[in-house]
């Protein structure tokens, strides 16, 4: 056993927590709280406040005075520097911050550590966009004596809305760019994941972000996450979950026609060609389905394999999968993690045993008995002889289950994988550059990986088409959607 290697748990995770609104921690005013689960014994470790829309309704108000108040009056330098306090601090607590998201979320220790320099990288680019507001006036063309400017002002309030499959990651998308221009944040993190959220906003209260200027309510959807997407007083809206949700927070948005930016799931294509390293594929394609137990929204769960090369394939991917060491998060040896909840786990159940109907299981499918039974846990999992109109290449598991699918050439190979609702990523694995572009211009997704997958890069950003959603993340157009352009003219006569 490894336990001697399990960090102890962190003084944070305990009792209740609370709220933050306008720079202090607040009980919520329906006085409830919900379970803090984790997944991967199905304990109950803590709890966190049930946020309702009066909560809501304060936070908003508090993120509104921030907002017209001194913080109107910080320049990009003074933000520059708050925004690398927060850096610093983060980073010296990531250890801890780390080993809360594994304890609330399941992923591995090996997974949430490694975001500590993916933090860094992202929390320095938006420190670089602090100037994103300057914009160089362009030359006057009226008649007469006039001066121009043209300038991007912050949007005002701005909500964000994150699901728990990575709220460590999520929650720069919100308090990044809102820092770099001069919004200001009401974040509702997941019910089934929000302590890693509570202790950055903590750590960034601590780095000298003033009061109100991020507030987070924890709740339920239905209740805090409606309450803000209605809020005549949220300016713009981020929202990452599923295209149900997107749709019923796209209506309630529209009593002040907030901007919205939509990041939803997808069904994502990583195809292999009979000319690619297998040796670098197949766990490539694997670890693209199974990192974080398949909760990844741009997961490569529809794997197409060159029909000449498919039996190949299967075999390797079915004993490489069965190496994949499956465990407790918190145990460093451990490559996947439990499901988030037991609502989580039956949903993929659910997908694998239609799977079981419909197409060949070649690997996993089970639940991990022994002293994993109490946790949400299912082995990685392999279909193949799938075709893509089944169910389980059709609709996002969200769980770590992978499709196998044969082709023949290019042009089928793209023809399914196009043939999908979503376009939010995908893969190509070759060593022929020009079916490697080919392929990354052909697939219609906002990311494209060749012989990789997943690597993100917070300068260039990712974002969806189609109903993947739309709002790019990261790079300089993601700062500039938390802005509006204002021209002024001056008569000089
Ligand atoms: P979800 O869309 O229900 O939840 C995401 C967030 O939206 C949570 O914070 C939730 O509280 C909030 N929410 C739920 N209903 C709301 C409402 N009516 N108004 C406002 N906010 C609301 O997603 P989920 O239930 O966590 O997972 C379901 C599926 O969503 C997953 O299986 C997967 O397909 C997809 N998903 C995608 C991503 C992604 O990163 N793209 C992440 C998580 C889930």
């Amino acid at each position: 056993s490894q336990n001697h290697d399990r960090p102890e748990r962190p003084a944070f995770v305990q009792g209740a927590k609370k709220l933050l609104i306008g720079g202090r921690w607040v009980d919520p005013a329906g006085g409830e709280q919900i379970a803090a689960i984790n997944p991967a014994t199905g304990q109950e470790m803590c709890r966190i406040a049930r946020g309702d829309a009066r909560d809501v309704d304060l936070a908003v108000a508090a993120a509104r005075r921030a907002f017209e108040g001194d913080w109107s009056r910080w320049t990009p330098h003074q933000r520059r520097k708050l925004l690398l306090k927060v850096h610093d601090l983060v980073l010296d607590h990531f250890e801890e911050l780390a080993l809360i998201e594994t304890l609330d979320m399941g992923a591995p220790l090996s997974r949430t550590r490694n975001l500590r320099e993916w933090t860094s990288q992202v929390l320095q680019f938006y420190a670089s966009q602090c100037d994103a507001g300057t914009v160089a006036a362009p030359r006057n063309s009226l008649p007469g004596h006039f001066l121009t400017l043209k300038q991007m002002m912050p949007v005002g309030v701005v909500g964000g809305i994150i699901p728990w499959n990575g709220p460590l990651i999520g929650l720069w998308w919100i308090f990044g760019p809102a820092l770099a221009t001069g919004c200001t944040a009401v974040l509702k993190p997941a019910e089934d994941a929000s302590l890693s959220v509570l202790r950055v906003s903590e750590l960034m209260l601590e780095a000298g972000v003033p009061e109100g200027v991020i507030n987070v309510v924890t709740g339920y959807g239905h209740e805090a996450g409606q309450a803000l997407a209605e809020h005549m007083g949220v300016d713009r809206l981020a929202f990452t979950g599923s295209v149900g949700t997107a749709q019923a927070i796209t209506r309630a948005s529209a009593g002040n026609l907030k901007r919205l930016q939509m990041e939803l799931g997808g069904k994502s294509p990583d195809i292999v060609f009979a000319d690619a390293d297998l040796d670098k594929a197949v766990p490539g394609a694997a670890m693209g389905v199974f990192t974080n137990t398949g909760q990844v929204c741009v997961a490569g769960t529809r794997i197409f394999v060159q029909r000449r090369v498919h039996d190949e394939f299967v075999a390797r991917l079915k004993e490489f999968t069965a190496t994949i060491r499956v465990g407790d998060g918190c145990d460093p040896q451990t490559q996947v993690g439990p499901l988030v909840s037991q609502r989580q786990l039956e949903r993929v159940q659910h997908y694998i045993g239609i799977g079981g109907g419909e197409a060949e299981l070649v690997a996993g499918g089970r639940r991990p008995g022994g002293e994993l039974a109490a946790g949400f846990y299912v082995e990685p999992t392999v279909f193949a002889n799938v075709r893509n109109d089944m169910t389980i290449a059709r609709e996002e598991i969200f769980g770590p289950v992978a499709s196998v699918i044969p082709f023949d050439d290019m042009d089928e190979a793209l023809r399914l994988a196009n043939d999908t609702p979503y376009g939010l990523a995908g893969g190509v694995w070759t060593q022929n550059l020009g079916t490697a572009h080919k392929v990354a211009q052909g697939i219609r997704a906002g990311t494209v990986w060749v012989n990789c997958y997943g690597v993100l890069d917070p300068a260039i950003g990712f974002g969806g088409t189609k109903m993947s959603g739309y709002g790019w993340k990261g790079a300089r157009e993601h700062v500039e959607s938390f802005l509006y352009p204002k021209a002024t003219y001056i008569n000089l006569d």
